[in-house]
């Protein structure tokens, strides 16, 4: 029996969330979900001048929003808290000093202005760049004057200087790593006492019993250093799965801001729904066959897999997240699709009620892509008025004098109306057809303009009734003084 499945997603917080980001806690989730193991956040903050607090709500907020609730971590809580490093730096401080011990780890006395002259005289000389070692093999007099000194150490990783490593890739297959080519020796603990990520993150994976870790490929450079680690801690390491980038659309480069929204929130505030992105982001770099698009967030559990992730990068398309958005808001019940759009209504500055939405979903449902396209499909019925240019009234193929008669025989039928429900709507107008002379794309397309100013609109009869009779009048006598106007 394998141990239970544990993973973490381990962001350092230092601005918006990346959907990049999102989507590597996703695969976390999906993972966790999968094997019934567990999800843990643990937030990587221990660069105390790169760590910002709005950055830490905007991806807790980013994660509840797409629904990837965690196990264990900030404001949760769990077996191994803190799940914040900067709250466990007497953890790492002991596994420094054991290293130390052990000799898997040195003290370097290097002034960051050494550093830089040693960096420098490399590039100088055209040799490789990294740490030169000077203090690597200090001798005991050597460090007890410099430690007389005054200088705190910074903690080093002792790299072996020859031989190799392999280490295997859920993603990548085998890597081998030649340690000659690891030129630095990575800094460990820093001299403010705070870790580095090369010491926290293998430190706290193996702490809190991590068994896959699944994180961009931006990391795997990183890997051979913490195998290191753990090796000469006496742990197993868990099993690697490194991520390729999200691409932009156009396949060249990693998805950035000029290619559109990047961080998670945006999308919610441009009306994604979070299914639409939990689905997407899953379908950008895994797949469950070669043709299966939708998938419900059970059958994602169901059927996530390592081997279902692809190995080469996946680009991001916009398009496809249009159009799955539309899905997910054609499926939603109407009442919880005017539920969802009610505050973007309102957010688009309209005074809009559940009431009434309610009864515009139907007109609607069918033709968003976003929760934002309904502003502009409903503004008219929340508007205290309307603006359009007059002579839109006046349809092909009509005189000014024919569009006047429309309104005017309309607002006459409609004002006879007890019940204003569509039919009856319908039914007082309809006739106008006959009565006038004119045809129906005519008559209706002065009544549209007259009481929505927009040429492509919901349904006619549907949305005056619930605009309702008095406004429905308004707009009609208004768009008879304008066509007045015009006649002179
Ligand atoms: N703190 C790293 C980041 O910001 C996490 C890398 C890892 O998952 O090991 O992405
Ligand atoms: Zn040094």
């Amino acid at each position: 029996m394998s141990d239970p499945v544990r993973v973490r997603f381990a962001p350092s917080p230092t601005g918006y969330f990346h959907v990049g980001g999102a989507r590597t806690a996703l695969f976390n989730w999906l993972f966790a979900r999968h094997h019934g193991g567990k999800f843990i956040i643990r937030i990587e903050d221990t660069d105390r001048s790169r760590f910002k607090p709005f950055a830490l709500k905007d991806l807790l907020e980013s994660l509840r929003w797409l629904g990837l609730e965690w196990d264990e971590g900030p404001e949760v809580g769990g077996p191994h808290a803190p799940y914040f490093q900067s709250q466990r730096q007497a953890i790492y401080q002991e596994y420094a000093e054991k290293l130390v011990q052990s000799g898997h780890a040195y003290h370097c006395y290097c002034s960051a202005e050494r550093l830089t002259e040693a960096r420098q005289q490399q590039r100088a000389q055209n040799l490789p760049i990294g740490y030169d070692r000077r203090c690597r093999d200090l001798t005991e007099a050597e460090r007890a004057a410099l430690a007389a000194q005054g200088i705190t150490p910074v903690v080093r990783l002792k790299v072996p200087l020859e031989g190799e490593m392999t280490f295997y890739d859920v993603l990548h297959g085998d890597i081998t790593v030649d340690f000659a080519s690891l030129r630095d020796d990575k800094v460990l603990l820093k001299s403010d006492g705070y870790p580095t990520y090369n010491l926290a993150a293998p430190v706290d994976d193996h702490l809190m019993g991590i068994t896959h870790i699944m994180r961009a490929d931006e990391w795997l450079s990183s890997a051979p250093y913490h195998i290191l680690l753990f090796e000469a801690l006496g742990w197993e390491h868990p099993v690697y799965v490194h991520l390729p980038v999200v691409l932009a659309p156009t396949g060249r480069g990693k998805l950035g801001k000029r290619h559109g929204a990047v961080s998670c929130l945006e999308f919610e505030k441009q009306g994604y729904l979070p299914e639409a992105m939990v689905n997407f982001l899953a379908r950008t770099g895994w797949a469950y066959d070669d043709k299966t698009e939708i998938f419900s967030r059970e059958e994602l559990i169901q059927r996530f897999s390592l081997e279902g992730i692809s190995s080469s990068p996946a680009r991001f398309s916009y398009e496809k997240l249009d159009w799955l958005n539309g899905h997910y808001i054609r499926q939603l019940a109407p009442d919880d699709l005017a539920e969802r759009l009610l505050p973007y209504l309102r957010e688009a500055g309209l005074d809009a009620d559940l009431e009434i939405t309610r009864q515009l979903v139907p007109l609607i449902q069918e033709r968003l892509k976003k929760l934002t396209d309904a502003v502009e499909w409903v503004d008219f019925i929340f508007a205290e008025g309307i603006h359009y240019d007059p002579a839109d009234l006046v349809q092909k193929g009509m005189t000014v004098e024919d569009a006047r008669r429309t309104v005017e025989a309309a607002a006459t039928a409609l004002a006879a109306l007890e019940d204003f429900h569509s039919q009856g709507v319908e039914g007082a107008l309809r006739p106008l057809v006959e009565a006038l002379g004119l045809k129906a794309r005519q008559i209706f397309g002065t009544l549209r303009i007259a009481c929505t100013g927009k040429q492509v609109a919901p349904p006619l009869f549907e949305s005056f009734s619930i605009m309702g009779k008095d406004t429905v009048l308004e707009r009609l006598e208004e768009a008879g003084q304008l066509l007045a106007d015009m006649e002179g």
